[in-house]
């Protein structure tokens, strides 16, 4: 038993001491895997010998981390073009799982894991868990979806990694979600922002206080949300709102978290290298200037991504945590390249409607922007769900409501959009990714 312990306890050691690591030994643990990924990609996988070939480079002209400026990209349609298995560096029998993501259009794209690839994973993922102050004794109940989406048995195994109690309730069911929450004391929830969202409005529909319950910790993800919607939810149910960030394409959630200071979200470097280019032209930019996020994997085997473009924007943030780890830092992500749409030549994000939004007081992120084309001019329409005013000058209270909205929205987009004031629960809730967007203008 005490041999056990101390075991455990050696685990727990290892897998923190790495948070804390000095930056000059992660640099050195980071070249080596660096190398050993490209040798492995390029000894393996077809598409990356071709790509290197066609720049003239070869893993061995790897001296330091910054001649990775000079390896080719990957972008996702290189996993749709390969599909299903034309990346792996593994033979299938090493495979021990496979999990795909729908993306919107076409063919999903499919990623493979070997034993190693599922235990780096629970690794980065019980480190995420432990940022957010989750550990040994919290009753999680983990709401993100089990399937071939990687959210809910990425955060399933590091739960359980750290000796968490784990409840694979998964998505949907949002009445068992509640009275689940209450019966089994849950202390920390594990799902998207948008959908916590809407178990709260659900809750107090059903009279269940969450502010009472012992829920302590939120830890959302798997969709792009703002501060302001971070304050929001901790206001509503006083709770730990934690912004973590992973994707597929790079092993699932756990690829960055944020620890109990939230000042941007510490990136697990060990095992993912990031680095922050110009979209443009595709050269490395200096820590804290904004650009797109690209990740090469450093530890794993069967599916080893090189330079991929997430298409998520976001800058490094310069100095060290005052919670102590020496892992690099990002900007949390409010905006993702793909979610950007062009009304009548203005570049808007969802996320900067929705902190339009929440900067008026007594708003609720309960929206949806519509775009549609009327005589070839693109348009677009704010619909937000309000409470009407009990008060008798309540046309008044609405039209005043509707002014702030639009001229909030006007400030923060430099652009005007029409804004429609709706009835609780008149737009649709999300069980899992919020739809912000429908595009309308080419139907
Ligand atoms: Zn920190």
């Amino acid at each position: 038993m005490t041999v056990l312990h101390n075991n455990l306890q050696a685990e727990t050691a290892a897998v923190s001491a790495l948070d804390y690591l000095p930056v000059s030994q992660m640099r050195d643990l980071q070249l080596a895997r660096l190398l050993a990924t490209l040798r492995r990609a390029y000894e393996r996988v077809r598409l990356y010998r071709e790509r290197m070939a066609e720049r003239k480079a070869t893993p061995e002209e790897l001296r330091g981390l910054e001649d990775l400026a000079r390896f080719p990209f990957t972008v996702k349609n290189d996993l749709r073009d390969t599909y299903p298995y034309g990346l792996l560096a593994s033979p299938l029998e090493e495979v021990v799982r496979l999990h795909a993501s729908s993306g919107t259009t076409g063919k999903p794209i499919v990623v493979a894991y070997t034993q190693q690839d599922v235990d780096v994973w629970t690794d980065a993922m019980s480190r995420t868990l432990a940022a957010c102050g989750v550990g040994r004794g919290d009753i999680v109940q983990n709401a993100y979806g089990y399937g071939l989406f990687t959210g809910g048995l990425g955060a399933h195994y590091g739960a359980e990694a750290l000796g968490a109690t784990v409840i694979p309730i998964s998505g949907g069911n949002t009445d068992r979600q509640i009275m689940v929450m209450k019966d089994f004391r849950v202390t920390a929830i594990c799902c998207t922002p948008s959908y916590f969202l809407h178990l709260l409005d659900r809750a107090a529909q059903l009279g269940v206080e969450v502010c009472e319950l012992p829920l302590r910790v939120g830890v959302f993800g798997a969709e792009p949300w703002t501060d302001s919607l971070r304050r929001h939810i901790e206001a509503a149910s006083r709770i730990q709102a934690y912004d973590i960030y992973g994707l597929t394409e790079i092993t699932g959630p756990g690829v960055a978290s944020e620890c109990h200071l939230h000042q941007g979200l510490h990136v697990f470097e060990d095992h993912f290298y990031p680095e922050i280019i110009d979209p443009q032209s595709g050269e490395p930019l200096p820590e804290g200037q904004e650009g797109e996020l690209v990740l090469t994997t450093l530890s794993k085997q069967a599916m080893p991504m090189l330079r991929y473009r997430t298409r998520d924007i976001t800058a490094f943030l310069p100095g060290s945590c005052p919670c102590g780890r020496t892992l690099r830092r990002i900007c949390r992500i409010g905006r993702r390249s793909d979610d950007m749409f062009i009304i009548r030549g203005v570049n808007v994000f969802p996320s900067q409607v929705e902190s339009a939004l929440l900067a008026v007081e007594g708003m609720l992120p309960h929206y949806q922007i519509i775009l549609t084309r009327e005589e070839g001019l693109d348009q677009m329409e704010v619909q937000v769900e309000v409470t009407p005013p009990l008060a008798s000058d309540r046309v008044a209270a609405l039209e005043n409501l509707h002014n702030k909205l639009a001229h909030a929205l006007h400030q923060t987009l430099g652009l005007r959009v029409k804004v429609r004031l709706v009835g609780p629960q008149t737009i649709k809730r999300s069980e899992g990714k919020a739809q912000r967007l429908i595009d309308r203008r080419n139907t």
